[in-house]
């Protein structure tokens, strides 16, 4: 798969027409499977995000901005039928753009699809309400578009994020701007011409791909931008938001975690292990919910350990073509990374690691899972996110202690109990620090329906389900004095 596939897609989607970019630059396109390059891509500037506000701008005061919710909800959902009908192709491009096994990939393009079933069929919910006031005025209240919405989209989920960010911003009937990463952006390209397809009218969905310091920052300055939603890292997450107080625009950042699993000694640890283990070394550790703390009651901790460190040793890493448990990192500079935290870790136990298939291309950037066992809870590499396969194990004395240890990071975004316990589900519930708590289930499956979002260095607002759609809304109070 990896010798023949050339992307040459070096334009930017402004206005509903492909264009080069104002300066004509561009990036190239690397398959992080084999370090190869395999295309190019458009390195859109400030003059390209210009184009793409004004155009934005337009389709408000026109046809987009006069189409009613019912008819923005079915061009969502014709989106997502396109979407649908093109599983293959678009697994295969994610599959080879991101280094994700190709079934994972395919499992991303499902839940773009899913997410314009959703976001097509919410547009038309969502309503204001009545107040009761004082005699002689009626009260009520309009959920109204932002105008112009800036998305910033990092690499590692890109049709998900797009799905959940373009989605629910469209429903609402806001125009959009999107910055996919540099890293991989050809599904973002795919997903402008199926919105074309499905009628979308131009403007209302405009891409420019680039540079995070230069489109990236063009974007999130832009005083015609009127909302802004960035998922990436902490640091940049900060210069986003910087930027938009300069603007005065309100943004939701969905920033990386160090989600913990909590088992307690009375959890069902059949049902637990494969979310133990599943949660972490999806798409290679490289997900912002990664589950990367495993918090072990004492009387189990040996079990379980034992058990997880079975599964590590069968995993297998290879090409995005193999489908294997694992792919490559999408980048040299990301497996520095990660081996930079592996370089923390000598005083560490290694309970198991996964292996590199023998035929794996040299040029890709493989790293073997790591389970590290025994972790002191403020130990470096049990407190920054990592963002690859590093999994650490952490034993505790109950609640209290499980609780310190859980909500002792910065970070605040996915947590899950496994208990059969069911007071004790609720307390945990209750006391962990997570944008999302799951009980005996971890992530469950991704859940479009499921507002998702952080506390603390994880961020604020929230994406997906509907709570999304208030988020690319404002709120208008009218109050009528009639008499
Ligand atoms: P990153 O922050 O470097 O990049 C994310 C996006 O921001 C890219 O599109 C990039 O081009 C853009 N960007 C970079 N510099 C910018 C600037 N100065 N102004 C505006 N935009 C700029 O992150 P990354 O390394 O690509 O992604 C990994 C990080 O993202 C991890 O920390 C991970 O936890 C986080 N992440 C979070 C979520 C979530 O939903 N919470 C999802 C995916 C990734």
């Amino acid at each position: 798969m990896h010798k023949h596939l050339w992307f040459e897609t070096d334009k930017v989607f402004i206005d509903g027409k492909w264009i080069h970019p104002a300066l004509g630059g561009t990036l190239p396109v690397e398959d992080p499977s084999t370090g190869a390059q395999i295309g190019r891509i458009a390195r859109g500037t400030q003059d390209d995000i210009d184009m793409a506000v004004v155009a934005a701008q337009s389709a408000l005061e026109g046809n987009w901005g006069q189409m009613t919710a019912v008819e923005r909800g079915r061009i969502l959902t014709r989106i997502g039928e396109l979407v649908n009908a093109r599983l293959d192709d678009l697994a295969m491009i994610e599959a080879t753009d991101v280094g994700k096994p190709l079934t994972q990939a395919r499992n991303d393009a499902i839940a773009l699809a899913r997410y314009m079933e959703f976001y097509g069929g919410a547009a038309d919910k969502v309503m204001g309400e009545t107040i009761p006031y004082q005699q002689g005025y009626t009260v009520y209240t309009l959920r109204e578009p932002h105008g112009v919405t800036g998305h910033i989209v990092p690499w590692n989920y890109p049709m998900q994020i797009i799905g959940r960010s373009i989605g629910a911003a469209l429903a609402m009937g806001n125009a959009c701007v999107l910055k996919p990463a540099e890293e991989a952006c050809l599904t973002a390209l795919a997903f402008a011409d199926l919105a074309r397809e499905a009628g979308l009218p131009a403007g209302a969905l405009n891409v420019v791909p680039g540079l995070g310091e230069e489109a990236g920052a063009a974007l999130t300055a832009h005083a015609g931008v009127h909302h802004i939603s960035f998922t990436g890292s902490v640091n940049v997450g900060k210069l986003v938001q910087k930027a938009a107080a300069e603007n005065v625009v309100p943004v939701t950042l969905e920033l990386g975690g160090k989600s913990p699993q909590v088992v307690f000694a009375d959890a069902d640890l059949d049902a637990a292990l494969p979310f133990l283990v599943g949660a972490c070394i999806q798409n290679a550790g490289q997900t912002c919910s990664a589950s990367s703390r495993i918090l072990v009651e004492r009387p189990v901790y040996d079990e379980v350990l034992a058990r997880m460190a079975a599964r590590y040793s069968a995993l297998r890493v290879g090409p995005a073509s193999a489908d294997l448990n694992l792919g490559p990192l999408i980048s040299a500079r990301q497996k520095e990374i990660v081996e930079g935290f592996l370089g923390m870790a000598d005083d560490l136990e290694v309970a198991a690691r996964g292996k590199i298939v023998p035929d794996a291309p040299a040029g890709g950037h493989y790293v073997a899972p790591v389970l590290l066992a025994d972790v002191p809870p403020y130990h470096a590499l049990a407190q920054q996110e990592i963002f690859g396969p590093v999994q650490v194990v952490i034993p505790f004395d109950g609640e209290d202690e499980a609780v310190e240890i859980a909500n002792g990071t910065e970070f605040g975004l996915v947590a899950s109990v496994w208990s059969e316990n069911g007071a004790r589900q609720m307390r945990m519930a209750k006391r962990l620090k997570a944008g999302q708590v799951f009980v005996n289930n971890y992530g469950a499956g991704g859940g479009v329906e499921l507002p998702f979002g952080g506390v603390g260095k994880s961020g604020h607002g929230r994406e997906k389900g509907f709570e999304a759609l208030y988020g690319f809304s404002t709120l208008k109070t009218v109050a009528v004095r009639h008499g």
